[in-house]
């Protein structure tokens, strides 16, 4: 387990001016607060909060978020609140845990698939400060790095949710090696058997290409420096599961993949990587269609490197990536890394205009950041349609057993009830956010975990109706009121036919009623008899059709009953 002192010197190398007694800090509140709790695997609580919080620093990311990175579950999982967080550490912080406290619930909903798009919307929608995200991704990759401790049927479910929803969102956070990691784990977890067939072929084919790779790279190398250019040349290699991705869509082989020789190239400026591409493509025959050039067009989450391929020595084919330094760590650490660029010059830390710049820096990257993951116009991309602000007029809540319900924002809990079912909202009594009891009119808030209380003697309220938010609640709410007063008409209307029935002397059935429908123009029996309730079907009417030779007494001087 990495010591507190270890932690705090991986951020002040980055960042010297970090608040260092706030680190030390959460990280002494955090083991305290996890005490004799344990992981699957055994190890004590606290070192995954650790780790997690190590991951960041490889993303050098600021104090709160590494202090937050250790906090994260300690609302969920000790008896911290959230008013004990932000009184220790601010509400800065409080904010970042109490987001990441609420996308933790995402953990228990089950058939995530179906609710991809509602997750993806209420991860944005609560995590206003991408901060929040960057920590849940770096949560669920030490998670997935240790799932073999997870039982075995909760893996896979772990396993798919970080395909379809946590992979793609370090993709669109431009976060490459992390989009790569969090795939190759939930591969081999979803399928192990092609995940260990594709990597020991991949061992074999290391081993008859290694010379090749080698004989390549000096003679790149060596050319590159011919003209002057001083080149950083790093061989690549491909992962297993962009290769089976490729066998499967492209129904390429699995030879023909892995004969492909990767090279990435690294120079100092724009003006090199041209220069490179022109002697390489005059050095070697080209593969016609391969040339792509992200340095003129970047990709949207901000990608840039030129990309080639040609047929180099011994007739291999072999794929170039041509790009600066800059490109290099933007395209492994996303945006965060332009904090640490100015004009494409590393800015210089230790001084207080280094600090004033890392600080501007941090703020554009993540104004960026939330500019990015919102935007999106490709079917691949994390957010197909949707704009970000449009989540911000929904609420997301839960239920107990962790559906994801999404309700506009300023609906309340009929709005939830019914949104759950409709039975569900017809006999509501109360209810319970996060656990406490509460008013059923009140407004939830994004993450709420929502039990609905009911009595199957409760009608709504007609008052609800002004009071749901929702179309489908008062609609609903309208329906059973008006069911509701009829209901209690039609039963007033029977008694009051009834003693009608007995005072003439007679019995009275619903079948025989149901026979004289078509002469009281009613559909039905309860609508008849809901008539006599309220006064529209006089009860000697109904009593003439019921007994066409029923003579009405007439008592003396007063009027008819
Ligand atoms: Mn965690």
């Amino acid at each position: 387990m990495m010591r507190q002192y270890e932690l705090v010197e991986r951020v002040t190398s980055y960042d010297p001016d970090a608040d260092e007694a706030l680190l030390n800090r959460a990280y002494v509140y955090a083991m305290r607060a996890h005490g004799t709790q344990k992981r699957a695997s055994g190890d004590p609580y606290f070192s995954h909060p650790l780790e997690v919080a190590a991951i960041l620093t490889n993303l050098k990311l600021d104090d709160a978020t590494i202090a937050s990175a250790l906090l994260h579950d300690t609302i969920e999982d000790t008896k911290t609140t959230r008013a004990e967080i932000d009184s220790l550490f601010g509400e800065e912080i409080g904010e970042l845990v109490d987001g990441l406290t609420k996308i933790k619930k995402l953990d228990l909903v089950s058939k995530v698939v179906e609710q991809a798009e509602n997750l993806r919307k209420f991860m944005l929608a609560i995590s206003r400060d991408v901060r929040v995200l960057l920590v849940k991704l770096a949560d669920r990759l030490h998670n997935m790095r240790t799932l073999d401790y997870v039982p075995e049927a909760k893996r896979n479910r772990v396993a798919e949710e970080t395909m379809d929803i946590y992979a793609p969102l370090a993709g669109r956070m431009g976060i490459q090696w992390m989009r790569d990691e969090l795939e190759e784990l939930a591969f081999r977890q979803l399928n192990r058997q092609a995940y260990e067939m594709i990597a020991s072929r991949m061992a074999m084919m290391r081993e008859v290409n290694s010379e090749a790779i080698s004989e390549i790279e000096e003679a790149l190398t060596g050319k590159l420096a011919d003209s002057g250019i001083e080149a950083t040349v790093i061989g690549r290699e491909k992962r297993p599961y962009s290769i089976w991705r490729k066998m499967e869509s492209k129904s390429v082989s699995f030879e023909k993949l892995s004969d492909i020789i990767g090279f990435r190239v690294i120079v100092g400026s724009i003006e090199d990587c041209y220069r490179t591409l022109g002697i390489v493509h005059t050095t070697w025959r080209t593969v016609p269609g391969r040339y792509k050039d992200y340095i003129s067009t970047p990709k949207q989450n901000d990608y840039r490197s030129i990309h080639t391929t040609v047929i180099g020595p011994r007739h291999r084919r072999v794929e170039l990536q041509i790009r600066t330094r800059e490109m290099n760590d933007v395209a492994e650490y996303g945006i965060a890394a332009h904090a640490l660029y100015k004009d494409g010059v590393p800015v210089k830390s230790g001084n207080g205009d280094g600090r004033r710049e890392i600080e501007s820096g941090a703020y554009r990257w993540l104004r960026r950041l939330v500019e990015m993951v919102s935007e999106g116009n490709t079917p691949e991309e994390f957010l197909e349609h949707t704009k970000l602000e449009l989540f911000q007029d929904q609420v997301f809540c839960f239920t107990p057993k962790g559906r994801l319900i999404a309700l506009p924002r300023g609906a309340n809990a009929i709005d939830f009830a019914y949104a759950v079912h409709t039975d569900i909202g017809n006999t509501a009594i109360g209810c319970k956010i996060d656990g406490r009891l509460a008013p059923l009119i009140s407004e939830l808030q994004n993450g709420d975990a929502v039990e609905i209380i009911t009595s199957k003697a409760q009608s709504p309220s007609p008052a609800w109706e002004a009071i749901a938010a929702t179309g489908k609640a008062r609609s609903a709410i309208r329906r059973a009121t008006r069911d509701a007063s009829r209901k209690q008409y039609s039963e007033l209307g029977r008694q009051i036919l009834m003693r009608a029935v007995d005072r003439a002397g007679k019995s009275y059935s619903d079948e025989r009623l149901e026979g004289v429908l078509p002469r009281l123009a009613q559909h039905n029996v309860d609508d008849a008899l809901a008539a006599v309730g309220r006064g529209e079907l006089p009860s000697r009417d109904v009593l003439k059709a019921l007994y066409p030779d029923y003579q009405e007494e007439r008592p003396k001087g007063g009027a008819p009953s």
